[in-house]
């Protein structure tokens, strides 16, 4: 037979899905002897029960009655008793702490007869036990029976303002109370047209009833929708004792955090309100007085309290946030459970339980959450009572100030001629926009979600940005926007919050992050504990992790950067962003252009040196370590200007008279290379085939450099990645045409490289599929996720910003497949790809390169698939060498499970 009820004494706190967390934590504490008000928990299944059934399960209320009878003779009171009654408290609580559900109901047990007898056990206070019986009226009407609130807080200023002018809750005497207890109980039948209940009994029930359905309430629902937790766990009822804080000054109630939830130190953290019940600090009625201020007033349960904190964080072994009452310098804890904090409070209080034996070094990995790394390195802004002229998503983490720009060449002219600090503020970017989201500080849109481009290419390269700031309306012509009332030009300093969305006029004081303070040298950041708690816990992780960690980085500048904080080689180095910039478009230009074979190579040729230099730096900056650089990636158009943009030009030059043929015969190229799907057009690997002469070159640029840097004494180690590759054949032929031009510059340099490797990325569903074939022509392969997520999907990654937000809402996708692997599409073509590809060689290397390389889940989803190791941008080196340590503990533990 199922067992609905068990009292504290038969729970334990690994008890959450059946007695919720509240109920299984009130459970443990009474076990280890800890003052709980008595009582027992009603299960979740009872919970789901009732819900399926339409009613309580009459098992059920069997078991509760004989839980009360036996919690009545334990406390030698009975609920209801004129002369001496037991009172408690019913409330909800579910696995995971849930607002929307039903708050607390306090006092259940009061009638008009148990008053009296709630007055004689306080020494004749009638004064108290009236109160408690109008708070309990309030309470249940509201709660319970759904009576409006309001109507009682009306009921209670007629009250007042009938007693005299400014009169408080306090000043309401035994007889005020004895005539708002008449006046609470007309307004309970007025609004449910019954009579307030007086038998216990059906109290009890009704606010049992309540909690169940609650479970089911709009609210409860909406959150459990946003927070993604399932909607079949249920609520479990708590029925607990009352213990009263308003008894006079020498009772009280509070909250206490076992240490600072937000800086982490190991200090007693919390409120205290004395001569109050629960419900009066939460209400924010008085002002709490800081905890350690409770030693002042009642040094002896001060000191009971702290000897319980200590006992509840030896126990859990964690920080606890406690909520307690103390009744006539009686200390009683109601609450307790594993305390929520700040991104910055779990490291220092990691890493210091760590050090004080608390917990092992893979428990102190765990408890800090690799989502949240990133943040602790950015600026903040010390708004300080500033208001903010607009606000949108904090797509971004961190703030900047800096000169409104509204185009990206501007940004970057900017940026580069004037070395001025510029926020690139623009309706939504496009990948166009890239040279100038670089160059600038912060990013702002007026359009655009989460997922936007801007989003996407902010976090990727670590710069603040704001997205979908629609108040901001943009004026381009007039190189101005206007937000809510305030006109701001081009030119005018703005500031942007990445963590709250805030956008404000003006340069506001940004306050230096600790961590990269410390990171650049900085002596007294070293000193600091959240320092000292980062470099022990990526201890750690380094030691731990089983993948290696890459950089994605194009430049010798984030190469350096991304080596600084611990990458170990480039997974993905893009050469598109070698062919912008103004001498080498012109010789890209010439190389499209080119009508004969002599005028492509001469665009070669001039492109071929200025490639070389690139990777020259880069070499060294990773000298000793493997560089994977991709070839030539994107469509030749991207190089080209904008087709409306031209057309439009071409025309209105016509117009005007001036001579055009210049422009037009752009214009006939630019359409000749128009296409409907660049996406899936002539890129990758397809122009390797088609121009053999760009990768020829491309390669030749990387062996010669890897030539320069190894003559020097440098170490290079090179992988060549040529992506898209959908078929084995394409691989096999260009490697045909490539590996002679590599070997040709490397006997005519006399030089050996210690590691030249040449490979594919699987973006494409057909690759991962028929990974085997290709295995047995590459020495690597890397995924490449984005593609690989748009191509399995079907999913164009600049426009699902406007429908992922509703597909996650309504479960559609388990999350943005962008941000974390979908593991059972994506990831099922990257476990093939694996599986096959291992088995068709044994040698080849694994890695992914795509943006989820630097996503948690993803990484703990790459260590399971066994990859070799994870390559992201650099800025998120850091959280996936964390993610990937994390990773192989709780791989390693849930394999000794
Ligand atoms: P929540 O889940 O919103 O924290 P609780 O069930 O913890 O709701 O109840 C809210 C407040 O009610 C608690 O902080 C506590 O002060 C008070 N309370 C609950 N049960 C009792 C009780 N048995 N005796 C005294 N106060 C209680
Ligand atoms: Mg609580
Ligand atoms: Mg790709």
């Amino acid at each position: 037979m199922t067992k609905y009820v068990y009292a504290f004494s038969e729970g334990n706190k690994d008890m959450k899905d059946l007695l919720g967390g509240k109920g299984a934590n009130l459970a443990e504490m009474t076990n280890m002897g800890i003052p709980v008000p008595p009582g027992f928990t009603i299960t979740t299944e009872a919970c789901l029960t009732f819900l399926r059934e339409g009613g309580a399960p009459s098992e059920m209320l069997a078991e509760a009655g004989e839980h009360l009878v036996t919690l009545q003779r334990a406390m030698g009171k009975s609920l209801g008793d004129p002369g001496d009654p037991l009172l408690v408290s019913v409330r909800s609580g579910a696995k995971f702490s849930m607002p929307g559900m039903m708050d607390t109901v306090l006092n259940l047990g009061l009638n008009d007869a148990s008053v009296e007898g709630l007055a004689k056990q306080t020494g004749g206070d009638m004064r108290f036990a009236r109160d408690a019986y109008r708070r309990f009226i309030q309470m249940f009407g509201k709660i319970v029976m759904d009576v409006p609130g309001d109507a009682f807080e009306h009921a209670m200023d007629e009250a007042k303002g009938a007693k005299f002018d400014g009169a408080q809750d306090t000043d309401l005497d035994a007889d005020d109370l004895s005539a708002l207890i008449l006046r609470f109980k007309a307004l309970y039948r007025e609004h449910t047209s019954e009579d307030f209940p007086q038998d216990p009994k059906d109290q009890l029930r009704l606010a049992i009833d309540a909690v169940f359905s609650s479970w089911n309430g709009k609210r409860a629902r909406d959150y459990r929708r946003q927070n993604k937790i399932s909607d079949d766990l249920g609520t479990a009822v708590n029925v607990q004792t009352m213990v009263f804080g308003n008894r006079g000054e020498d009772s009280g109630t509070g909250v206490a955090f076992t240490r600072d939830p937000s800086t982490g130190e190991k200090v007693p953290y919390g409120d205290y309100l004395s001569n109050a019940q629960g419900e009066d600090v939460v209400a924010g009625i008085r002002n709490t007085l800081p905890l350690v201020k409770l030693e002042e007033l009642d040094p002896v349960s001060y000191g009971e309290l702290l000897q319980v904190m200590h006992t509840l964080e030896m126990h859990y072994r964690d920080m606890c946030d406690i909520e307690f009452t103390i009744e006539k310098g009686r200390l009683w804890i109601l609450q307790t459970r594993i305390g929520k904090r700040t991104a910055f409070g779990e490291w220092v209080m990691a890493a210091e339980m760590l050090d004080d034996g608390l917990i092992d070094e893979d428990a102190a990995l765990l408890r800090v959450d690799a989502n949240r790394l990133e943040e602790l390195f950015k600026r903040r802004v010390e708004a300080d009572g500033a208001t903010a002229i607009a606000k949108g998503l904090n797509a971004s983490p961190g703030a900047a100030t800096g000169a409104v720009v509204f185009s990206a060449d501007e940004a970057e002219r900017w940026a580069k001629e004037d070395s001025a600090r510029v926020i690139l503020v623009r309706r939504e970017t496009t990948p166009d926009d890239y040279h100038g989201m670089i160059a600038s500080q912060g990013i702002l849109t007026s359009a655009g979600g989460t997922n936007s481009h801007a989003a996407v290419v902010a976090r990727g390269e670590g710069i603040p940005a704001v997205c979908g700031a629609e108040q901001i309306r943009l004026d381009l012509e007039a190189r101005v926007f206007t937000a809510n009332g305030t006109v701001v030009r081009e030119g005018d300093t703005i500031t942007i919050d990445g963590f709250t969305g805030n956008v404000y006029v003006g340069e506001l004081p940004l306050a230096d992050s600790v961590l990269e303070k410390a990171r650049q040298g900085d002596a007294d950041a070293r000193q600091e504990p959240i320092w000292r708690s980062f470099e022990r816990l990526m201890r750690v992780a380094d030691d731990r992790r089983r993948m290696r960690v890459r950089a994605n980085a194009d430049t010798p500048e984030q190469s350096t950067n991304a080596r600084a904080r611990g990458a170990e080689g480039i997974g993905l180095c893009r050469t598109e962003h070698m062919f912008l910039g103004s001498e080498r478009v012109q010789a890209v230009q010439q190389m499209i252009f080119a009508e004969t074979p002599e005028e492509e190579q001469a665009a070669y040729d001039a492109l071929l040196p200025l490639q070389r230099g690139d990777f020259v730096g880069i070499f060294r900056a990773m000298d000793g370590l493997p560089v994977t650089v991709r070839l030539l990636d994107p469509p030749l158009h991207e190089f080209l200007p904008d087709l409306t943009e031209l057309s439009v030009e071409v025309a209105l030059g016509r117009e005007r008279g001036e001579d055009v043929s210049s422009q037009d015969a752009v214009l006939t190229k630019v359409r000749q290379l128009h296409e409907a799907n660049p996406m899936l057009g002539l890129r990758g690997v397809r122009l390797g085939i088609l121009k053999p002469g760009l990768y020829a070159m491309q390669v030749r640029a990387i062996v010669e450099a890897a030539c320069e840097v190894r003559r020097a004494g440098g170490d290079p180690k090179v992988e060549i990645m040529i992506p898209l590759v959908a078929t084995v054949g394409e691989l096999q032929q260009l490697r045909a045409e490539l590996e002679p031009v590599a070997a040709e510059v490397l006997a005519a340099a006399s030089v050996e490289l210690s590691h030249l490797e040449w490979g594919t990325m699987i973006e494409l569903p057909r690759a991962a599929v028929t990974a085997a074939e290709i295995a047995q022509a590459a020495d690597f392969f890397s995924f490449g996720t984005n593609d690989l997520t748009q191509t399995a999907f079907g999913f164009s990654r600049d426009d699902i910003g406007k429908f992922v937000g509703l597909y996650e809402e309504r479960k559609l996708v388990p999350a943005n497949p962008f941000v974390t692997v979908d593991r059972a599409g994506v990831g099922r073509l990257m476990q093939i790809a694996c599986e096959e590809g291992r088995a068709a060689n044994d040698e080849i290397h694994l890695g992914i390169c795509g943006e989820h390389g630097g996503d948690p889940a993803s990484v703990v989803f790459c260590n399971e698939l066994g990859l070799d190791y994870v390559s992201c941008s650099p800025f998120r080196v850091e959280t996936a060498r964390l993610a990937a340590g994390q990773a192989a503990v709780g791989a390693a533990e849930s394999a000794s499970k």
